[in-house]
């Protein structure tokens, strides 16, 4: 049921020199029941201007349903992602939610293809959770495409959710890195490394999640390569 909450922020800290996240704590109601994957839409208040409404995908998972944690790129021309870096612990945030249909279909009996592009990671890490704390039994291929080693800001995340859950293939794809960095990442965009390690995709659920074009390109590939329409979802962010 979509409900108005108000709530507070609990922490709030940069990531990377654009993507921050903060930690909303429910108050009134105190808690939410969503599901992994789905979004809400905080208002973005303002002194002076109307307040703002931006939908953000719900990082942490549903299990716990007393805060919730955002990754969100603060975007230099974007009003709502400049207002919201300037929260601070302790402000009051309401929010309304939670929605979307972007929800693993737990009744397959395919693996998961999980393809993100920047915080369109955001949905796939509280799903990998929560798969991960309800013992589900699936295979999971991760491809997370970003420009720079340095713009991996959910690194410790990641490498802990791979560290306990042993049915995870993670493959960042760096599309406009060169030089030697300190892990293994796959050179090139998340097409070029699925087109080169699947030579068909029909054994998966694949969920895309990030802007209009690389879901696009992602889809594209996927249905030249055999996968059907029904078994591709995504989450589009702009
Ligand atoms: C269902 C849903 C869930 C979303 N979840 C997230 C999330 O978890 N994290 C998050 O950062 N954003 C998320 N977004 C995008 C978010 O709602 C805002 O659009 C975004 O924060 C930009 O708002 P703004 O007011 O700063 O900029 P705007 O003035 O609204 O947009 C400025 C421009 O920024 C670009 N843009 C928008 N979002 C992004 C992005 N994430 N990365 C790169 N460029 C972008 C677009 O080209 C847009 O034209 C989600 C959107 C939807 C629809």
């Amino acid at each position: 049921m979509i409900q108005n909450f108000k709530s507070k922020v609990k922490s709030f800290k940069y990531l990377s020199k654009d993507v921050f996240e903060f930690v909303l704590e429910l108050i009134e109601p105190d808690c939410i029941d969503f599901k992994a994957g789905q979004y809400v839409t905080i208002k973005i208040p303002h002194e002076d201007e109307k307040p703002l409404f931006r939908a953000y995908s719900v990082a942490s998972s549903p299990l716990n349903n007393k805060e919730l944690l955002f990754w969100v790129k603060h975007i230099k021309i974007g009003e709502g992602s400049k207002r919201l870096a300037q929260l601070k612990i302790g402000d009051e945030v309401m929010l309304r939610g939670p929605m979307g249909e972007f929800i693993l279909r737990e009744n397959s009996d395919r693996d998961l293809l999980f393809v993100a592009g920047g915080t369109g990671i955001a949905p796939f890490h509280s799903m990998i959770d929560y798969i991960q704390r309800k013992g589900i039994k699936k295979n999971i291929n991760v491809y997370f495409g970003l420009k720079n080693r340095n713009d991996f800001f959910c690194e410790d995340c990641i490498e802990n959710l791979i560290r306990i859950y042993p049915n995870i293939k993670f493959n960042l794809c760096l599309s406009r890195e060169n030089g030697n960095v300190d892990m293994d990442y796959r050179k090139g965009r998340v097409t070029k490394a699925l087109d080169e390690d699947f030579k068909e995709f029909k054994n998966f659920d694949a969920y895309i999640c990030g802007g209009k074009e690389f879901i696009e390109d992602v889809e594209n590939l996927l249905i030249s390569k055999g996968q059907e329409k029904e078994n591709i979802f995504y989450e589009k962010y702009y």
